[in-house]
């Protein structure tokens, strides 16, 4: 992270602290803007996930796509390869795979995809991306993202004011 700001403010370091701060707020207000307009652009055309996490769920049910699925009781299931005796239990009622990966990063992993991709195949067709949005954590949502960049990022103010020149 040091090292990007570094890299990211190097033609400035040979000034003074002030244009240093008043680059990188500069910057930082650009960045907020271009974000903040891009997740109000993505809520306003009625989708949920950020292009990177529509990315993730598109990777993760590729790798769901050979996995096996036994319904086990209503809200849980037994996934396995179709080639190991290996098995995982994918309990939704806790948001939890025995892989634990699940509950680790609060997104499903493929054995959750695999069970969705079968519920929603076999139940609600064509209402996948609704179905992912119910197990992901917030944080994946646009409106997460639009509030973590809600807040504007305020100018640097006159040079007199500051005690550092
Ligand atoms: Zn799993």
């Amino acid at each position: 992270m040091c090292e990007s700001v570094n890299a990211a403010f190097q033609e400035f370091r040979q000034g003074s602290y002030y244009n240093v701060l008043l680059s990188y707020a500069n910057r930082m207000q650009k960045i907020f803007f271009e974000r903040r307009k891009a997740h109000e652009d993505l809520i306003a055309s009625g989708k949920w996930a950020p292009p990177n996490v529509a990315k993730m769920m598109k990777e993760m049910m590729a790798k769901a796509s050979n996995l096996v699925v036994n319904p086990a009781t209503y809200q849980s299931c037994i996934v396995q390869q179709p080639t190991s005796a290996d098995q995982v239990r994918v309990d939704f009622n806790l948001d939890e795979c025995t892989c634990g990966e699940f509950q680790e990063f609060k997104f499903p992993c493929a054995h959750a995809a695999a069970c969705i991709k079968r519920c929603v195949k076999d139940l609600h067709p064509g209402e996948f991306g609704t179905d992912f949005k119910h197990v992901v954590d917030p944080v994946y949502t646009a409106e997460q993202m639009l509030y973590a960049y809600e807040r504007p990022i305020y100018s640097v103010g006159n040079i007199i004011l500051h005690n550092f020149v």
